[in-house]
């Protein structure tokens, strides 16, 4: 048996080992040392021989290497579902990634009147924009689409009673229920209706008694099919507006763009809703956006001054890089070149015998797996149930969960489908820049 009295001292690997205190620091190299030494002296106490002090410090690296890894990574998605919320929902476009960019660098003007060299507001960044393509009075941009539901409730309807139908009631995803954020805000829900119908009388009869206002919620994970019922927006908000009370949407996806174009079903778009009569509309930044992950606010200009205004808003503010991506977004919308230059317009856009002809290259490539037709989903709380039809590279495998294992635990990771017992990879969403990536790793994958 080797004895420990040979396990070399740490000041001995440190001196060994300058390499790594350059890349990782001293105290972290330590560390790593002092847990590698560790677990060696367990091994050579149950009989295994004194490693050379080469692999001591190749193990310390790799343990180091581990630490200093990023938790938060890119992954290649070739699962065909565009807006992927686990996955981080929309990729930016390049001008949108330039300008987190350019602003993160250094100091802007983010709070910062140039003209009179006084303090300024952030919320101005946006808001030219977003008024100029929607038609909106104003404008405020907050965290995400949640703290927009917030804020304006809180904002608007505390300690009133917001009026909505049962069937609109929905849970989003990650918790985020419109009941529980309602309760959050010091609002009081009024179900209107049954899970399938609603009248418009439900709504008038619940404006009956203490203040009330109309709330719409997008179902935005679900979809009510067969006998059913629904007053529509504009109905909604004469309504409200003869009672002289408001009414609030949330939209959640928001798109700018009619959908229809892409074969799919109509998904309310934001100007929409403005011209409808909302007074107060939400929405996502990175759902149908495809920006930045942000809340969008619009709708009367004395509204939405009173949610400005509101304690909150400081509390689920925007910061730079994020109003910087979602200017440079807005932007290719004003100058009709979303579908070109934004990432999900450009899957959602890609024509069946393009994806194909990407699928056949990989097979070609590759020379095995099956290129089949299948169906790329929305995804992010867009369009439930509504897909496009794309082709896939099928591969049939022993184990297809064992593979789609593997391919998590490549750098990047990949992530892949299964169905009927076969590794689906749909190149819809697949970035082209990741395909030879994603090749070599396949073909790594199917080796073993
Ligand atoms: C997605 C969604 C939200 C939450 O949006 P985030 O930007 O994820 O916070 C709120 N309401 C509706 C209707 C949604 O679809």
């Amino acid at each position: 048996m080797t004895s420990l009295r040979s396990l070399p001292s740490v000041d001995f690997l440190l001196q060994q080992g300058s390499g790594l205190i350059r890349t990782y620091g001293r105290p972290l190299t330590v560390r790593a040392l002092r847990e590698t030494l560790e677990t060696v002296r367990e091994e050579v106490r149950a009989g295994s021989e004194m490693p050379p002090i080469e692999r001591i410090l190749k193990l310390t690296e790799t343990r180091l290497a581990d630490w200093v890894r990023p938790s938060l990574e890119p992954v290649i998605n070739a699962t065909g579902v565009i807006l992927h919320t686990n996955l981080g929902r929309a990729p930016l476009s390049k001008a949108a990634i330039q300008a987190m960019l350019t602003v993160s660098g250094g100091y802007s003007n983010l709070e910062f009147d140039l003209e009179s060299g006084k303090r300024g507001s952030r919320l101005i960044h946006a808001e030219a924009l977003l008024t100029q393509l929607t038609g909106s009075e104003a404008a405020v941009v907050v965290n995400n689409c949640a703290s927009a539901v917030l804020l304006v409730l809180s904002a608007l309807a505390r300690g009133k009673r917001v009026v909505i139908a049962r069937s609109q009631l929905v849970e989003i995803g990650g918790g985020f229920r419109v009941p529980d954020v309602m309760k959050q805000s010091g609002a009081k829900l009024v179900e209107v209706g049954t899970t399938n119908k609603v009248r418009l009388d439900d709504y008038e009869e619940a404006l009956s008694g203490a203040p009330a206002l109309f709330m719409r919620a997008h179902r935005s994970n679900f979809r009510i099919t067969g006998f059913t019922e629904e007053p529509s927006l504009k109905q909604l908000a004469e309504l409200a507006h003869q009672h002289g009370t408001i009414l609030l949407d949330d939209l959640g996806s928001g798109t700018l763009l009619d959908v229809t174009r892409y074969g799919l079903a109509h998904e309310p778009t934001v100007q929409e809703s403005l011209e409808a009569g909302a007074d107060v509309v939400m929405f996502s930044g990175d759902k149908l956006l495809g920006g930045p992950q942000a809340g969008i606010i619009l709708g009367r200009a004395d509204l939405l001054a009173k949610i400005k205004k509101h304690p909150l808003a400081r509390a689920v503010r925007a910061d730079k890089t994020r109003l910087a991506a979602l200017s440079a977004t807005l932007l290719h919308y004003l100058k009709d070149e979303a579908e070109r230059e934004i990432p999900i317009w450009q899957m959602m856009a890609e024509k069946p015998e393009r994806l194909r002809a990407r699928a056949q290259a990989w097979q070609a490539w590759l020379g095995f797996g099956e290129v089949v037709p299948s169906e790329s989903a929305i995804g992010g709380g867009s369009l439930p149930g509504e897909t496009l039809p794309t082709f896939v590279l099928s591969l049939s495998v022993k184990s297809p969960e064992k593979v789609l294992a593997s391919l998590r635990k490549r750098t990047p990771p990949i992530i892949a489908r299964t169905e009927n017992n076969r590794v689906l990879l749909d190149p819809r969403t697949v970035l082209p820049e990741q395909e030879p990536l994603l090749l070599t790793a396949l073909a790594e994958a199917a080796r073993v």
